[in-house]
């Protein structure tokens, strides 16, 4: 099953310059990057990413550590495309609580658990194709997507956009 995924490599993976590292061992999957980018993440992107867990304890914090409030501003999204491509990622991620992970995986080798309990294990990866294209629609635009997996509309934009000047 040919697949897209997001991944995510969240602030703590910024702040401890792990980009390259972590990067380097999603190459193992030969799975093709279509997309990618830097996000400040705001508070209302925060909450849309993760609002599933936002019963659980550790929400407000959660949002914290994905908008940056505990390392820096930022997040490096991506799309990873190819042939089951969301299975072979998570592999390589580990499990969620990175004490538990596989050390050699991506949590396992780089995760910790802050004094609050928040898991800060690097990297974020959708589980299944249904969290896959609600993911990929919230963090990226069609036309920031090379590779086409799921269907498109054209639609006339009226809105100011910020431009070069
Ligand atoms: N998380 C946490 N404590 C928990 C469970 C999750 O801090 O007990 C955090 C952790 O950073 C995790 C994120 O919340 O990556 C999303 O949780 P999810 O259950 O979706 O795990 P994932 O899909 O990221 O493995
Ligand atoms: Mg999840």
């Amino acid at each position: 099953m040919t697949q897209q995924t997001l991944v995510l490599i969240k602030p703590d993976g910024l702040k401890k310059s792990l980009t390259g590292n972590v990067l380097t061992r999603l190459s193992e999957t030969k799975l093709d990057i279509v997309a990618s980018k830097i996000v400040k993440v705001s508070r209302q992107l925060a909450e849309q990413h993760y609002s599933m867990l936002k019963d659980k304890p550790f929400y407000e914090d959660l949002l914290k550590y994905i908008m940056g409030d505990y390392h820096k501003r930022k997040v490096m999204a991506l799309v990873y495309w190819g042939e089951d491509a969301i299975g072979k990622v998570r592999q390589i991620c580990g499990s969620t609580n990175p004490e538990e992970a596989d050390p050699v995986s991506i949590r396992g080798a780089y995760g910790r658990i802050t004094t609050k309990g928040v898991y800060e294990n690097v990297i974020h990866a959708s589980t299944n194709e249904q969290e896959a294209e609600r993911e990929i629609k919230l963090w990226f635009q069609p036309e920031e997507v090379i590779v086409d997996l799921y269907p498109t509309k054209t639609v006339k934009k009226t809105r100011e956009e910020r431009a070069w000047a």
